[in-house]
């Protein structure tokens, strides 16, 4: 047999991988905290049983491979509303989710060989992606320094440590695995390190309603910051969507260009029927989205209550990201878990450093489960 691509070689196989032939071996399917999904459903308006498809026999046909009009004409008025960020039309490209919208990055801005530096611990697909592209990732321990006030100067930290030569500083805000958020002056400061270095900045938002205590900023509204910037943004998330993949990505109009050719060499178009749902979605986006944020905020706190002494508190987004003393802690914990029906994820998915460290999703099950989870944890780790 002829051998494989290099790239594909250099896809791990995931970790969550490990845990599934435990799973199959449960007499009941275990809560799944180990995911980062939302056990809500769409806006009712939007959900698909609502939404009279068959009124438009044109969803069966291709559309437009940029995506539908309508859907592009309300996303630039939320990204001017909500993001404060200024976007022409052309600089929009809808894609098979946020997954998609950052594929197209790494086909538009990178030679393989390249680098890119990602702010640590970090979302896994993206490094995936990156490594089958042919580039080395730099992993820079950045979001778990910065709760515990470890950096002083933020901008002298990243000029010091990022590689040189580098072309690419990827960093999800908020966060996942531990729902940092960036302050204003954080993101000043990547600006300034990017403009230094010269680097393409890809700012994956896909948390940015989850927001509990604090303020979300996207960095490519920063002054001089538009022209670098890629910004990866998902229905998944915002309007519990996540098997229907939908995201977008924005950015200068002259990578945009470039980043509408990849998508339209790779996927084509994304469903129409699915768009139209997406719409509907955006134009109920404000009450859902402040509902949704109140039950997650919940659940946080129920399950931080329990945690404190292993997680930071996180401002936003999904997840605990705990701490434990060692990998065979953590692992230890991750078995005993599951064989009380929790999953977790392992903290190795998440960066190099992170082997000792556990995440747990809590907007993956109703508030009544994550307090059942909460105990589960409580016990084990007593
Ligand atoms: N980026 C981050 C940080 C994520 O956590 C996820 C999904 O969990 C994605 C991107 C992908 O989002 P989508 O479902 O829109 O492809």
């Amino acid at each position: 047999m002829p051998s494989l691509a290099t790239g594909i070689q250099r896809l791990k196989p995931s970790v969550f991988a490990t845990l599934s032939e435990r799973m199959k071996s449960l007499p009941a399917a275990p809560l799944p905290l180990h995911i980062g999904d939302t056990f809500h459903l769409p806006p009712p308006e939007a959900r698909l049983e609502n939404l009279e498809l068959e009124k438009h026999p044109e969803f069966y046909r291709y559309a437009h491979p940029f995506g539908q009009p309508a859907l592009l004409s309300a996303i630039q008025a939320k990204l001017a509303r909500e993001n404060r960020l200024e976007v022409p039309n052309d600089a929009l490209q809808i894609t098979c989710g946020a997954t998609q919208a950052l594929h197209c990055t790494v086909l538009s801005l990178f030679d393989p060989g390249q680098t890119v530096t990602f702010l640590a611990p970090y979302w896994p697909l993206f490094g995936g992606m990156c490594r089958s592209a042919g580039l080395e990732v730099q992993e820079l321990p950045v979001t778990d320094r910065l709760y515990r006030g470890e950096i002083v100067d933020f901008a002298q930290f990243l000029r010091s440590r990022i590689a040189p030569g580098a072309r690419g500083l990827y960093f999800c805000n908020p966060n996942n695995p531990d729902g940092y958020v960036y302050t204003r002056a954080e993101l000043e400061a990547i600006a300034t390190v990017a403009q230094e270095m010269d680097l393409w900045v890809i700012s994956d938002e896909v948390y940015e309603h989850y927001i509990y205590d604090v303020e979300h900023t996207s960095i490519a509204s920063l002054p001089g910051m538009a022209g670098r910037c890629l910004t990866s943004f998902s229905f998944s998330k915002s309007y519990a969507m996540a098997g229907h993949r939908l995201g977008y990505l924005t950015g200068p109009l002259a990578v945009m260009g470039a980043a509408r050719r990849a998508a339209n060499h790779t996927v084509y178009n994304v469903s129409p029927s699915l768009q139209f749902a997406g719409l509907k979605a955006l134009e109920l986006s404000p009450q859902f989205v402040k509902r949704v944020a109140r039950d997650y905020r919940q659940s946080r706190d129920i399950l931080y209550d329990v945690l404190s002494g292993y997680a930071e508190k996180p401002p936003a987004g999904g997840y605990l990201f705990l701490r434990l003393k060692d990998e065979k802690t953590a692992w230890d914990l991750i078995w005993a878990a599951l064989d009380k029906g929790v999953a977790l994820a392992p903290g190795a998915a998440f960066g190099d450093d992170y082997a000792h460290c556990i995440r747990v999703c809590f907007t993956s099950a109703p508030p009544e489960d994550i307090a059942r989870a909460a105990d589960v944890l409580r016990s084990l780790l007593a």
